[in-house]
């Protein structure tokens, strides 16, 4: 098959390039394990060159004014959207996703460029009233060099709108893409390099064994953004720790409850359970509300018709328009969701519908899984407590409101979670007593420009996608006018 991608080179000092080894990573369409397409395959060398020319590159960026800053980051989101159709395809093929709702990818990726772009303004200082005499002020400044690391689910919303307020702030940036899914980061290699100056956005492709851990262990990339899993969070901070002291922010996984109090429709709470899942990504979604808890007055209302509209999802090829759910993003993905069909065998839990690989010739190649929902689950089962990453609904039941923020707090997980009822009370109490960073209520899944995003406990450090984002690229600087 051919290639999806013309562009097979990163992105390093304004330049196309291969990496130093001159190896190549092979990318595969996970619908069908198809060869798509080669990225470079990164090696500490190339992450040493990106660094030298994002560290040349940031004191000009960084002394053009906000103005200047913003129309170069609007320009780069007009060339991103003159090539969203492409970026589409690419992205399609590479990850698995469902192409209806990856629509909104690139969309989101300008619109966060637009926000920073116009916040670039906010980028003030405090005058200080410590002394009468004197003046105390504080200025920001950007860190110079800071990293982006990006998982696989949504590699060029991520490696964009995600970079967005590190630009914004006057940082160079590096981004390395993820290993299973980095040929858009290819398309995004050309686009940058016409949009932005040589050596402010760069990008190095390879895995995270190698560049990923070249960058964490740069000495002089202070400022470190990881979206990812948490094993792989904790294994940064441990390395960036080793070297130098770092500035590493955070967003990992999620086991995220939806509660449901009984004054709700159980049409209503299903559509919103099978939404919360994310099944359109396969479930891969750090914020999906994979545990379900019912109020046992409407758990069986809901279970059951929660189980028609898993049943009635349309698995397929992710390019069709029609399709509801695609193939996981790789093999290492689809063992670890069959591993958790397997522990949960035998576990007490109860199989509502999936649970297996879809049957059919069309899903003998592919990493195919069927949407899955299991009852019944408690506490201390490895599906209530692990994120699976995958198109796996749990559900749990709850009588009492303090059983239900009990179970809802009952894992090492604080991304996001949601209540439903139309109890204003009700629905502020529990959602103030849920240890997440991102609670939603009467509503699921749903992000906002400009409203924080992060997790509590183990399920990151930090809040992106606000004014927050940006202030966390920068460095305050205290000075003293002594004017006594
Ligand atoms: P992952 O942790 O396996 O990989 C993420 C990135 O880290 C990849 O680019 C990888 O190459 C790199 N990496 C791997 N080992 C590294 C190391 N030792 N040093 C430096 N970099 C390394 O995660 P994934 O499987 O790509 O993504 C799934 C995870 O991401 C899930 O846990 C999901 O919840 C989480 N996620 C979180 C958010 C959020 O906003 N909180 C959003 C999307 C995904």
């Amino acid at each position: 098959m051919a290639y999806v991608t013309a562009c097979d080179r990163m992105l390093i000092g304004g330049e196309l390039v291969h990496g130093a080894s001159g190896d190549f990573d092979e990318s595969i369409n996970p619908a069908t394990e198809e060869v798509i397409g080669r990225s470079p395959q990164g090696t500490r060398e190339d992450v040493d060159r990106a660094f030298a020319a994002a560290d040349a590159a940031w004191p000009t960026w960084a002394a053009l004014t906000p103005s200047q800053r913003g129309a170069r980051m609007r320009a780069f989101g007009e060339a991103l959207k003159a090539r969203a159709e492409e970026i589409l395809q690419v992205e399609v093929a590479d990850t698995g996703n469902t192409v209806t709702p990856m629509r909104g990818d690139v969309g989101m990726a300008v619109e966060s460029l637009d926000y920073y772009a116009g916040l670039g303004h906010e980028l003030k200082g405090e005058t200080i009233p410590a002394t009468a005499e004197n003046l105390h002020i504080t200025l920001r400044e950007p860190y110079g060099v800071v990293a982006r690391i990006a998982p696989f689910n949504h590699p060029l919303m991520f490696a964009v709108a995600r970079t967005a307020a590190a630009l914004a702030a006057g940082n160079a940036v590096i981004v390395k893409p993820p290993e299973t899914s980095p040929l858009s980061a290819m398309v995004l290699a050309e686009i940058a390099r016409e949009a932005l100056p040589p050596g402010v956005f760069n990008i190095v492709t390879g895995s995270g064994a190698t560049v990923g851990d070249a960058i964490v262990r740069h000495p002089d990339i202070k400022r470190i953004a990881f979206i990812g899993s948490p094993q792989t969070g904790r294994a940064i901070q441990r390395a960036a720790a080793e070297v130098a002291v770092k500035h590493v922010t955070l967003e990992l996984g999620g086991k995220n409850p939806l509660i449901a109090f009984p004054d709700m429709d159980p049409d209503v709470i299903a559509a919103a359970a099978v939404r919360g899942m994310n099944f359109t990504w396969q479930g891969q979604s750090c914020g999906s509300t994979s545990r379900l808890l019912l109020h046992e007055d409407i758990h069986d209302a809901v279970l059951s018709r929660v189980v028609e509209r898993v049943a009635a999802l349309k698995i397929g090829d992710p390019a069709d328009p029609d399709t509801d759910m695609g193939p996981v993003n790789s093999r290492m993905q689809h063992d670890k969701v069959l591993s958790f069909f397997q522990t949960a065998r035998g576990d007490g839990s109860r199989l509502m519908i999936g649970g297996k690989r879809p049957s059919g010739t069309r899903f003998e190649r592919g990493f195919w899984v069927e949407p899955t929902v299991y009852a019944d689950m408690k506490p201390g089962m490895r599906l209530w407590q692990e994120e699976v990453f995958g198109p796996i609904l749990s559900v749990g039941r709850w009588r009492t409101v303090d059983e239900a923020v009990a179970l809802a707090n009952s894992t090492e997980y604080g991304l996001t979670g949601a209540v439903w009822t139309n109890d204003i009370r009700d629905a502020l109490n529990v959602a103030r007593r849920v240890r997440s960073g991102h609670l939603w209520i009467n509503g699921c899944s749903s992000h906002f420009l400009g409203v924080p995003f992060g997790g509590m406990k183990n399920s990151g450090v930090g809040r992106e996608e606000g004014i927050e984002e940006m202030f966390s690229y920068t460095e305050a600087k205290t000075i003293n006018i002594m004017l006594g």
